[in-house]
């Protein structure tokens, strides 16, 4: 390709939904060696649909699931909604939940018909006292199928599980060859567990996964890769992904996400996929190469 000016990069994105802050921005977005991306969302296509609901023991598996669901009514979670729309497809009545409460990046409890629930993934059991170990073998069967497997607890005991699938954009896997190609290590960070993403992750050719991270620890992650010498480039949507965007040598904001996420980032995605990233390089290393 030929190279290009500024302002002709700044249009040509515009045109193309990538919205580019300034100069600056676009110049490290053709240094950046290291692309950080979340999975839910911008990976798959962050709306998940139940694939398992199962109770143990003397629990039945359809108030295992309605419980569950009449929790996440209160969520806004892509999970939330999956469970939701699954227990609403088996044609469950979802009775309304008292004291709810989400722990980011855990799951979420309250009462529901008198009785206490829980469903999260095991940090969130953790939290609650309760021990997973025994059934960990059953949920990595899941887990290994790329399913996001939560587990279930009435009135603090173990109840059952229920997973989903988030299935994977159709642009996904040629937007991370196209990243290679053009000279970037893609790094999947997720708050989902390591068998899922890694599931998820062969599936792209992702080069390194990180799971279970944290929404306030993605900002840790950036520095801790600048600190062995590369240049990061992290694209995030969410209200807590701001100070992990502003950290990074570009923050790539997805448009569909928060104004907080934008405000933060040297470059908007008006799409939510990778594809505008594959984009954004193009652009940035064509109008590098005039600079230079
Ligand atoms: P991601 O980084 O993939 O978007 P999150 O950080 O939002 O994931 O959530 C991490 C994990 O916490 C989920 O995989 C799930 O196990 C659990 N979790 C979070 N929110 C909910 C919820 N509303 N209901 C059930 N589980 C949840
Ligand atoms: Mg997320």
């Amino acid at each position: 390709a030929t190279p290009i000016s500024i302002t002709t990069a700044a249009g040509r994105g515009a045109q193309a939904g990538v919205l580019i802050k300034d100069a600056e921005a676009l110049e490290r977005m053709a240094r950046v060696d290291t692309i950080i991306v979340d999975k839910t969302g911008t990976l798959t296509h962050g709306k998940p649909e139940l694939t398992n609901a199962v109770a143990f023991s003397s629990f039945v598996s359809d108030d295992v699931l309605r419980f569950a669901a009449a929790l996440e009514l209160g969520s806004e979670h892509p999970l939330a909604e999956a469970i939701v729309e699954g227990a609403r497809g088996r044609r469950l009545e979802l009775p309304k939940a008292d004291h709810f409460e989400a722990m980011t990046g855990k799951g979420v409890q309250g009462a529901v018909e008198g009785r206490q629930v829980a469903l999260g993934n095991t940090a969130m059991m953790e939290l609650l006292n309760i021990d997973t170990a025994e059934i960990e073998g059953s949920m990595d069967a899941l887990r290994v199928e790329g399913k996001t497997a939560m587990f279930v607890a009435l009135d603090g005991a173990l109840a059952g599980v229920v997973a989903v699938a988030d299935p994977i954009k159709p642009t996904t896997a040629g937007a991370i060859r196209d990243l290679h190609d053009l000279g970037l290590r893609v790094i999947m960070a997720t708050g989902d567990n390591q068998r899922t993403a890694e599931a998820v992750a062969r599936t792209l050719g992702i080069d390194e996964v990180r799971a279970d991270v944290l929404p306030e620890d993605k900002k840790a992650l950036v520095e801790e890769l600048q600190a062995t010498g590369r240049r990061v480039a992290m694209a995030g949507d969410g209200v807590n992904d701001a100070p992990a965007l502003a950290s990074a040598d570009v923050g790539i904001a997805m448009g569909t996400g928060a104004d907080v996420a934008v405000e933060s980032a040297g470059i908007t995605l008006l799409g939510g996929d990778l594809v505008g990233i594959v984009r954004a390089r193009k652009l940035a290393k064509a109008t590098l190469r005039n600079i230079k």
